[in-house]
């Protein structure tokens, strides 16, 4: 006899679903259920998810149960199994009785590779008695999330699945989700009762994006320079943290001479759509929107997005980010990031309405995007460790390459204590605090009207900072910020204060480290 190199698994692939290889990691999944284990799957939407049950599924004895919340991707599902000769039916409220029926035959007789099913359905206890008479393969859950709080699509119902682990203690169990971050992760392990189960994540890198992230210092005009010596008549994407800077930044492009449209909810439907359908059909079209645009949007060539203002979360970046390059062609995805971004985290904060623990993961999530923003390592890496997936330095971001250089890092320790000891002494001799730009004036040694009224050029930091210019002391102040070693006052004022975080780097048991780059760049007078 001539063996095959050809796994089974393989052989379901090519044969049931004509595919030539698996993707990613769907090999080592199915593997992995085939061999009993639990697994929880994070895999981009279009990855390949389905292919991680639907293979051991008809490689196993009994019927596999598919949990999923949305009733038309049940049924296309169910379509595109059974046109590949698969067994596969499902169970949802869109059923007449005698559908039911029919289907709890199939079922109970023990036709049925595949079955689909809606939560809620899945838990009563007559579904569940016909299960317990059957063979079950496997229980996979897709959709995952919806058991989380944490994310937008928190499903009660989902909740309730918990007592799979009791129905089917042996039974292999696979959560399946596109979208789960650190947190939500956990709680579906948590929640779906999976402690031992296996972490697959893949398929998130998008290794034509370059991804790359600038100080911020006269926004517009890095912005224009960065469109008309990189993507000069070409199609992209501007995205900004409101209506109106939308618009008028729109405007500001046109008169320099960048064909741009606006977008944002502020418009009418009938602007939008025409907007949109612009975007779509014009080669050199940027679009400068707020969050509301990009949903929907199939634009294979769109070759630039850039941030002008930070994003709240990772995820955020991550699918703005994600709309350029999809037909694999090089791409950029460019931030500017500055002061005003981290001051953005208090407007955050009081803008946040809902309850404390909401307010909280608001936080948490716009703090790992300031991480991510001031980090000194390679930022792909970053990325794929939100959504679970390890990966090594890319060599195509901004940070790979400027670790490549010589002296890339530039020891802000120095400065730092200068503005930390500023701050202290205001509030420890006077009981003043100030914002980050009278701290800048008082370190430069500027004499304005305020610095001068108030005495502060008295003080013993008096000009001790004057050979780094605004924008090196304003990176240094933001990095401080970020790191929550200084923080602003829950009014609004911007005035900041010292906390405990900055005693190690006060105290010089710390060092803070800093591009080379963004300093030397702006260590010009102003
Ligand atoms: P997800 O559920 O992760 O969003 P799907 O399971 O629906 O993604 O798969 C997305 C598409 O990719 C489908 O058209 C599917 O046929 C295709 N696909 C999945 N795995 C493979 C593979 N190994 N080879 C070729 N095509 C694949
Ligand atoms: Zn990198």
């Amino acid at each position: 006899m001539v063996s095959s190199a050809r796994s089974a698994p393989e052989k379901v692939l090519g044969r049931v679903f004509g595919h030539q290889a698996f993707r990613m990691q769907q090999a080592q999944v199915i593997e992995h259920v085939m061999a009993g284990g639990d697994a929880l799957v994070l895999m981009p939407t279009g990855g390949g998810k389905s292919l991680c049950y639907q293979v051991p599924a008809l490689l196993l004895d009994g019927t596999a149960v598919v949990v999923s919340p949305l009733i038309a991707l049940m049924h296309d599902q169910v379509q595109a199994l059974r046109a590949r000769g698969v067994r596969a039916a499902s169970l949802n409220s869109t059923l007449t009785h005698e559908q039911s029926k029919g289907v709890e035959q199939s079922l109970s007789a023990g036709e049925l590779d595949l079955l689909y099913v809606a939560p809620e359905r899945l838990v009563r206890p007559r579904l569940m008695q016909l299960l317990k008479n059957i063979k079950v393969s496997l229980l996979a859950i897709d959709e995952a999330h919806c058991v989380s709080q944490w994310g937008h699509d928190f499903r009660p119902e989902y909740l309730a699945l918990e007592s799979l682990a009791d129905h089917w203690p042996g039974v292999p169990r696979l959560a399946l989700t596109a979208t789960a971050t650190p947190a939500t992760r956990k709680d579906i392990l948590d929640r779906l009762r999976l402690p031992h189960a296996t972490i697959f994540a893949s398929g998130f890198d998008r290794p034509n994006i370059f991804y790359e992230v600038v100080d911020k210092a006269d926004v517009r005009a890095q912005l224009l320079a960065f469109i008309n010596t990189r993507y000069r008549g070409r199609s992209g994407i501007v995205y900004t943290a409101s209506r109106a800077r939308a618009q008028a930044l729109a405007s500001w492009l046109n008169r320099h001479g960048i064909n741009a449209l606006p977008y944002h909810a502020g418009l009418d439907r009938e602007q939008r759509t025409r907007h949109q359908a612009r975007f779509v059909s014009e080669p050199d079209l940027v679009m400068v929107a707020t969050i509301a645009f990009g949903m929907g949007i199939d634009k294979p060539d769109v070759r630039f997005v850039a941030h002008v203002d930070m994003p709240r979360s990772l995820e955020h970046y991550y699918q703005e980010t994600g709309r350029v390059g999809r037909d694999g062609q090089p791409a950029t995805a460019w931030m500017a990031y500055g002061l005003s971004d981290v001051a953005q985290r208090y407007t955050l904060a009081r803008e946040t309405e809902a309850s404390a623990s909401q307010a909280q993961r608001v936080m948490a999530s716009f703090d790992q995007m300031l991480q991510f923003a001031e980090s000194l390592t390679c930022r792909r890496v970053q990325l794929l460790a939100h959504f679970g997936q390890d990966s090594h330095a890319c060599g195509h971001c901004d940070n790979c390459q400027m670790l490549q250089r010589d002296q890339p890092l530039w020891d802000a320790t120095e400065a730092a204590q200068m503005v930390l000891s500023t701050v202290y002494r205001l509030w420890r001799e006077r009981g003043q605090r100030y914002g980050s730009g009278h701290l800048i004036d008082i370190v430069r040694g500027k004499r304005t009207t305020r610095v001068v009224a108030q005495g502060h050029d008295s003080l013993s930091v008096f000009g001790v900072g004057a050979q780094w210019s605004v924008l090196t002391w304003r990176n240094v102040v933001r990095r401080l910020m970020a790191e929550q070693m200084l923080v602003t006052d829950d009014e609004g004022y911007g005035t900041l204060a010292m906390t405990p975080a900055s005693v190690p780097v006060f105290k010089g048991e710390r060092r803070l480290w800093m591009r080379r780059d963004s300093i030397s760049q702006m260590d010009r007078p102003d």
